[in-house]
């Protein structure tokens, strides 16, 4: 954090300290592809994330910059774009634009020019939410600095709507929340359907998180990820007529899909059987969870894994190969892609004590099939959004 307001300087000039904000990233243990289908999911916040930096102007621009691009992205607070410039300010970009039109109202200004320089220590676009981190970091900020006195939930929402309306991903609800309602020590419990939350402690002194970058880049990612949306709705279009209470694809009873089945697209068919085994697997580890059991948590992790791999059909063989060797390890309980896939992360429970030895086992099984070496880091929990009062 000291580096990143020194840098701060560097970009934006002497003047005041600016004010610094760390925002964290996320990593989803349960519940793969559930949000935007009404399921349960169960994520976690974790100890990297995004800072940032911030001061007020005297003036009515916005000065934006980015550690990753700091080439200075400079917009009047008076003239906001109405549509986005497909670059990484559309995140922020999306936040100030939600916020004008949700929070200022019609006809009252925002407050004023602001300078920002963005950074952090969490990879982006490898599946860990850097894109939720910067939203909800970007809305916390605007807040405190601003004098907004939004609440939590706001922020999430302001979040949420900047990356739906603004960016343009149909992603659905876990990101801002696991980010915007982290306990640290705990896995958010949130319930897709009907947004309500509950805090299930993950004993931290028996269990690691261990994530493993594969450095696949998600190409693809956006498009498919909204291909998998829109067929999850098609699949339940077809469903509900013989299920005239459900809401969502979560609703659909088993027996109601097996008697279907045969008569639906095989396409359509393959995501809806991921979707309705993978809510029962979620309320499965749930159980494990509370229960104590990290082991049947490990197994739900990699049945997981295996139904995104052939029903859902978002994973790679790099991701694949993790989970298979991971699979094989006495100290891990079980692993899976994270995030959205095609690329980027898997997380991996593991007994704490034993990471050196999985990630041994990882990265030598990786290196001897693709040629180098993944990233693997233990992550620890989180707070959540804060102000940083020392650098
Ligand atoms: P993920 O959320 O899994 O990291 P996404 O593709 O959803 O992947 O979002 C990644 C995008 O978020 C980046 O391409 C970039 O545009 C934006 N982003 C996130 N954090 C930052 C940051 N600190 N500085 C600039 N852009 C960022
Ligand atoms: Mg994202």
């Amino acid at each position: 954090m000291a580096a990143h307001a020194a840098q701060f300087v560097d970009c934006h000039g002497p003047g005041p300290d600016p004010r610094l904000f760390f925002s964290p990233g996320r990593v989803n243990l349960f519940g793969g592809h559930l949000d935007y289908n009404g399921g349960p999911v169960m994520p976690t916040a974790i100890d990297r994330g995004t800072f940032i930096a911030a001061r007020s102007r005297s003036d009515r621009l916005l000065r934006m910059a980015s550690a990753y691009d700091p080439q200075v992205v400079e917009v009047d607070l008076d003239q906001l774009p109405a549509t986005r410039v497909s670059k990484w300010v559309d995140y922020p970009l999306g936040v100030i634009v939600e916020l004008a039109a949700q929070v200022a109202g019609p006809g009252s200004a925002l407050p004023g020019g602001l300078d920002i320089l963005y950074g952090g220590d969490l990879p982006i676009g490898s599946g860990l939410s850097s894109s939720a981190s910067i939203c909800v970091g970007t809305a916390l900020m605007l807040d405190s600095l601003w004098g907004l006195e939004l609440s939590n939930l706001d922020r999430v929402r302001v979040a949420l709507r900047a990356e739906r309306h603004f960016v343009g991903v149909q992603c659905g609800i876990m990101d801002p929340y696991a980010i915007g309602c982290a306990r640290e020590g705990h896995l958010l419990w949130l319930d897709c359907k009907d947004e309500s939350i509950e805090y299930l402690p993950i004993d931290g002194t028996q269990l690691s998180i261990l994530v493993t970058n594969t450095g696949v880049q998600r190409a693809l990612a956006a498009s498919e990820f909204n291909r998998r949306v829109d067929q999850c709705a098609q699949a339940f279009d077809t469903l509900r007529s013989s299920s005239p209470e459900a809401t969502c694809l979560r609703d659909i009873p088993l027996d109601v899909f097996e008697s279907m089945r045969g008569s639906m697209d095989p396409v359509l068919a393959d995501r809806a059987e991921h979707v309705i085994h993978e809510v029962r697997r979620t309320f499965e580890a749930r159980e494990h969870l509370l229960a104590g059991n990290p082991g049947g948590m490990g197994e739900c992790m990699t049945q997981t894994h295996e139904s995104l791999r052939s029903l859902y059909q978002v994973s790679c063989p790099e991701l694949d190969l993790l989970v298979e060797t991971a699979a094989g390890c006495p100290g891990a309980f079980g692993a899976r892609l994270t995030g959205a896939g095609f690329g980027g992360c898997t997380v991996t429970l593991v007994r704490r004590g034993e990471e050196r030895d999985v990630q041994a086992s990882l990265e030598a099984r990786f290196e001897g099939e693709f040629g180098r070496r993944p990233q693997v880091e233990v992550f620890e929990g989180d707070p959540g959004p804060r102000e940083i009062t020392s650098a």
